[in-house]
């Protein structure tokens, strides 16, 4: 006898529920990060790249197989043309209940510009990732961004009303000595923070993985000699750790993919601009989901192809960076599938 699975939630292999989306609107962005691309970075035709009416129908199709969370990632989310219509039309599954949460991760470039709308959307919360808060260092860690500008998108976006979580990736040598900074200011600021180790994902040219690679199992103690750090059981449904810093009552977390591997509570899954839905960050397996959507109009053949994914979902990733290991341990950047 089969099982009738139309209406059954959507349950990976080792019994982990897939709650929680992540979409790459835009493998483009404005900004070229060292650690994330390479200067010279060839992007999709556009003629690939799923319109926003179709990047629409796989959410919505995710949210009625049971995602409770959305996440709209790029590249730079903010960058895509009309993005705001995709949000407002996400929107509706905030209002109706099916959706718990709407939210981005940005670089920040465009918020003063969108905040209001994000905010008229039902996103409450966003992350932005700002490694630095020194203008020159900005602009040499992401090449083409100008501090100024992101942090005035931060001020617009706070006094819109939203949350906002600064995401920092660890660089050695290069942002260390601001850990510190970076923490009194989120507290001034009433931001929470994240320090996010940074994984070998796809080839960023001349950049060595190695030379930037900070064990954040390092950071947590240097920062623990100057903050008291108590720790809480506080989780956004990501995979950060989060203790609060008892001196300014902000959250600080740690995603830690390479000192603790955090797959046994992974509740996601990711899904590029393409229509491509990767099962892991960290291994190639991956299901074409365009080919369905485009298919029929309805939806069963969408529904089957998500399940048969998700019936794919490996236990967990394989990231290692040493003297052995610099090179990317899967060949997509992080821009492809989004953080
Ligand atoms: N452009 C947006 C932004 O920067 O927030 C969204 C996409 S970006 C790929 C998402 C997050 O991934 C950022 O916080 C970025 O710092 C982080 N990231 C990019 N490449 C990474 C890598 N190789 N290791 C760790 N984090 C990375
Ligand atoms: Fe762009 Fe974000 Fe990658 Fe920086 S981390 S290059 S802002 S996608």
């Amino acid at each position: 006898m089969t099982m009738d699975r139309t209406h059954a939630p959507l349950v990976d292999p080792f019994a982990r529920r897939i709650t929680y989306l992540r979409v790459s609107v835009t493998d483009r962005c404005d900004f070229r990060c060292v650690y994330c691309m390479a200067e010279d970075m060839t992007f999709l035709p556009k003629a690939e790249v799923l319109t926003l009416e179709e990047l629409d129908r796989l959410c919505s199709a995710f949210v009625r197989l049971g995602v409770r969370k959305l996440r709209l990632t790029g590249g730079e989310p903010l960058v895509r043309r009309n993005i705001m219509s995709l949000f407002r039309g996400l929107g509706r599954h905030i209002a109706s209940g099916a959706l718990e949460e709407l939210t981005v991760t940005t670089n920040g470039s465009q918020l003063a510009k969108y905040a209001d709308e994000l905010v008229a959307s039902g996103v409450r919360r966003i992350n932005v990732s700002l490694d630095t808060l020194d203008a020159e260092k900005f602009t040499a860690i992401t090449r083409w961004g100008r501090l100024d500008q992101v942090l005035g998108g931060i001020a617009v976006a706070k006094r819109a009303g939203l949350r906002i979580k600064i995401n920092a990736v660890a660089l050695k040598n290069f942002n260390e000595d601001e850990f510190d900074r970076l923490v009194s200011w989120c507290g001034e600021e009433g931001h929470d923070l994240t320090f996010i180790e940074v994984m070998p994902m796809g080839d960023i040219g001349s950049e060595n993985r190695l030379d930037q690679y900070l064990p954040l199992s390092l950071v947590r103690a240097r920062l623990g000699q100057r903050w008291t750090l108590e720790e809480t059981d506080y989780r956004t449904g990501g995979p950060a750790r989060y203790f609060t810093v008892r001196e300014t009552g902000q959250r600080l977390g740690f995603i830690t993919p390479l000192t603790h591997n955090f797959c046994e509570s992974c509740n996601r899954v990711r899904l590029t601009c393409t229509g491509t839905l990767f099962m892991c960050l960290g291994q190639d397996d991956a299901a074409d989901l365009r080919q369905a959507l485009r298919e029929s109009e309805a939806d069963d053949a969408l529904d089957a192809a998500i399940r048969s994914a998700i019936d794919r979902k490996p236990k967990g990733h394989d990231f290692v960076i040493d003297r052995r290991h610099q090179g990317p341990a899967v060949q997509r950047h992080m821009s492809v599938t989004g953080g």
